[in-house]
């Protein structure tokens, strides 16, 4: 039986040319279109007829005018110019021809600063800036409505008390300030941002428990200052009165609007009281440039902190000693609209399987990198796929497009858009393909092979991806196959490049809009970006300036990131067969379990992992079985599409079978067995069971470890009977 189209054709003409050009390039080429996974040999060569047409439309010179647009004024959450912003987004993707251009707004508890100051009262009289320094190579730099320092969801609170350094304010850091006779209690904690990347929040949440009474997080030019190489506005690090911005909410326990935990905050929803929420932080704090910082790090006079403990600043750094502070931190907590801007593209055949797009469009200042890099290469997109649909070219699924709001301060618009279509978006939605920042790195400062691709994806979509990057040309000239697999080899001081089945990261923390859609809805996610050197982070520097000069000034990364977001979504969108790879899962699998067991060193008495490690065997064969029957089908043209249908049920079926209505343990919201995050946002596999282990816990963990083996089971038994329903009246 043949399959039917994959393009809805308005035109007859269009169609006319369409079907010359694919015959055409299937006559030229002597070997026929390379395959893609989860297409027939025809619909591989349509697709990369149509992916040929993709990658020609996006423009650099575009993405240049959008990152100019989106960068031309500070737009954090619920502020007049984000709000107009949304506007603006839903304009546009009206008039590329985007349907169903919706505007959602969410009721949310919202933090702003009303005032801030931090004075050293003793042992000498300082106050600090709490601003950041304008150049004049960049006017930008000069606008009056750029914040001066501040966390989002402080705590308010005015406090003067003495300061005590603890280095990257880990509990571990703790420990050493307990080993040399220090408290905290009372006093007022210094401490730097780290590297590795460390979540703002987890200092926070560290800071109140320990019982400090307030917090500063610095950021010391070690990590991301001078002593990685030329700052702003000559090269792309910190300069000395760089403020890292952020939020400190403990959205690693529940994100979105604090006081909704768990359902949206649609006009009118009911809202727990502040005091309730778990995820407000009960500390009041403040983020410091060096600059701020040097001062009262330099007049302590107390025992020298470890050498570990020692920055790149020209003092010798102490724990305490004779520096006294007095802080104000007077922030706004009053409900404020967010909008997420929605659109899309109606599948052709079936327009109730989705493959979601998004990129939030709120920032801490500018945002050129965090997050208008990604807004430019989104806005391309949704151009380029609007202008295939005028030439009468539309999805097989329905793509749908999102710009989330309020993403900086707890993940918010993606995670109430989420918790309001759950039911939907539980039965319909493909897969997530999250861009936070699109090009996070100096294209100027990356030396011959360019920026690293650094994408992550659950593993089931890894072979996919991996398969899809051999079909764009990076910016090098080479393919972002070539490109990804030097960069590789190149940032892990390897002599030859990873195999194809190490270039994914299969481990996915939270920190970005994926989160919801992964960890509470159980659907598959990747997330795309393009990473180098880059120390102005949630500071005014990163700026339209910083891109245009020493980020991207070629705007080509933008247009790169614009393609493989383009060829994944129509590959999702238009792909007989999902391609999802559970064997190559299953192997992931078993490389989690086994790094849990050498990590903690478990001795086999205390827990007994043998029947999950054969179960998740057993999953990889099944996995690998389905693989082989539908490569040889595909290939044949031989499956009926009621057949291919059924088929794609079973397999989205498969992701759903992750989530664990009860969630982790004491983190309710975070269902899935597989993946969460720690609290500092790094990645964390098999949430409960490592937790419980890593408390040792034994009785917990035996419990996850059978929750596991029940659903790796399930999943097998699912593949299998996918598998005989599938060679049925083969
Ligand atoms: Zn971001």
């Amino acid at each position: 039986m043949r399959l039917p189209l994959r393009t809805l054709v308005v035109s007859f003409l269009l169609l006319l040319i369409l079907t010359f050009a694919v015959s055409a390039q299937l006559k030229q080429d002597a070997p026929p279109a390379a395959p893609i996974l989860g297409f027939t040999p025809t619909h591989a060569a349509a697709q990369h007829a149509l992916e040929t047409s993709l990658q020609s439309i996006p423009s650099p010179e575009k993405a240049r005018e959008w990152l100019r647009t989106f960068t031309a004024e500070p737009h954090p959450a619920a502020s007049e110019r984000n709000n107009q912003l949304a506007d603006f987004v839903a304009e546009e993707w009206r008039k590329q021809g985007w349907e169903d251009v919706t505007l959602r707004r969410y009721d949310v508890l919202h933090s702003r600063p009303r005032s801030v100051s931090l004075e050293m009262t003793e042992p000498v009289q300082f106050t600090a800036s709490l601003r950041e320094d304008a150049y004049d190579a960049d006017p930008d730099t000069k606008n009056p409505a750029v914040s001066a320092a501040y966390f989002g969801y402080s705590a308010s609170g005015e406090v003067t008390a003495e300061v005590v350094y603890a280095h990257s304010g880990n509990p571990e850091d703790y420990d050493v300030l307990r080993k040399n006779g220090i408290s905290v209690k009372g006093k007022i904690v210094l401490v730097r941002y780290s590297n590795p990347y460390s979540y703002r929040g987890f200092k926070a949440l560290t800071a109140e428990r320990e019982g400090a009474a307030a917090l500063l997080i610095y950021s010391d030019p070690a990590e991301d200052g001078s002593t990685r190489g030329k700052v702003f506005p000559d090269g792309p690090w910190g300069p000395e009165s760089h403020i890292q911005r952020g939020a400190i909410t403990y959205d690693y326990i529940v994100p979105g609007d604090p006081t909704t935990p768990g359902w949206a905050s649609v006009p009118g929803a009911k809202h727990i009281p502040p005091e309730e929420a778990r995820s407000l932080p009960k500390i009041a704090g403040l983020p410091l440039s060096w600059r701020d910082a040097k001062p009262l790090l330099e007049n302590m006079n107390g025992p020298d902190a470890p050498k570990d403990w020692q920055g790149a600043l020209p003092i010798t750094y102490r724990f305490t000693g004779a520096v006294k502070v007095h802080l104000k931190v007077d922030m706004d907590t009053s409900m404020q609209p967010y909008t997420v801007v929605e659109a899309r593209l109606r599948g052709s055949e079936l327009p109730d399987e989705w493959v979601l797009l998004g990129n939030h469009r709120d920032a801490w200042a500018f945002g050129a990198v965090d997050p208008s890099s990604g807004t430019a290469s989104m806005m391309e997109l949704t151009r380029t796929l609007g202008e295939l649909k005028q030439r009468g070219i539309r999805p097989r699924r329905t793509i749908v497009v999102c710009s989330w709001d309020g993403e900086e301060y707890a993940l918010t618009g993606s995670t109430e858009w989420g918790e309001q279509f759950a039911d939907d978006l539980k039965k319909k939605l493909v897969a997530y393909l999250n861009v936070d920042e699109s090009v996070a790195g100096a294209a100027t400062t990356a030396g011959p092979e360019g920026l690293s691709f650094s994408p992550s994806a659950v593993a089931s979509l890894a072979p996919m991806l991996v398969e899809a990057s051999k079909d764009v040309r990076a910016p090098s000239g080479k393919s972002l196959y070539q490109a990804w697999r030097a960069t590789a080899r190149r940032d892990t001081n390897a002599s030859t490049p990873p195999l194809d089945s190490a270039l994914v990261e299969t481990r996915i923390g939270s920190g970005s809009d994926h989160t919801v859609f992964l960890n509470h809805l159980g659907r598959p996610v990747i997330n795309l970006g393009f990473t180098g050197d880059y120390g102005v982070y949630h500071s005014m520097y990163d700026d339209y300036y910083w891109m245009a000069r020493i980020g991207d000034p070629s705007f080509e990364y933008h247009v790169a990131l614009t393609r493989i977001w383009g060829i994944v979504a129509l590959r999702l969108a238009n792909a007989d067969v999902l391609p999802f790879d559970f064997g190559f899962n299953a192997a992931a699998l078993e490389k989690f379990l086994r790094e849990l067991e050498e990590r903690n060193k478990i001795a086999p008495r205390r827990l007994a992992l043998k029947r999950l490690h054969s179960r998740i065997a057993e999953f990889e064969r099944a996995g690998n079985l389905l693989e082989t029957a539908l490569a040889r089908d595909l290939l044949s043209g031989s499956a009926s599409p009621e057949k291919i249908q059924r088929l794609n049920e079973h397999l989205m079926e498969v992701e759903s079978n992750w989530l664990d209505p009860a969630g982790i343990p004491g983190r309710p919201w975070f269902q899935h067995l597989l993946y969460s995050s720690r609290y500092t946002y790094a990645h964390l596999e098999f949430p409960g069971l490592t937790e419980a282990v890593e408390k040792q816990d034994w009785k917990l963990a035996g419990e996850q470890a059978a929750l596991l083996e029940k659903a790796v089971e399930k999943n097998t038994r699912l593949l299998r009977s996918a598998q005989s329903s599938w060679e049925k009246n083969r």
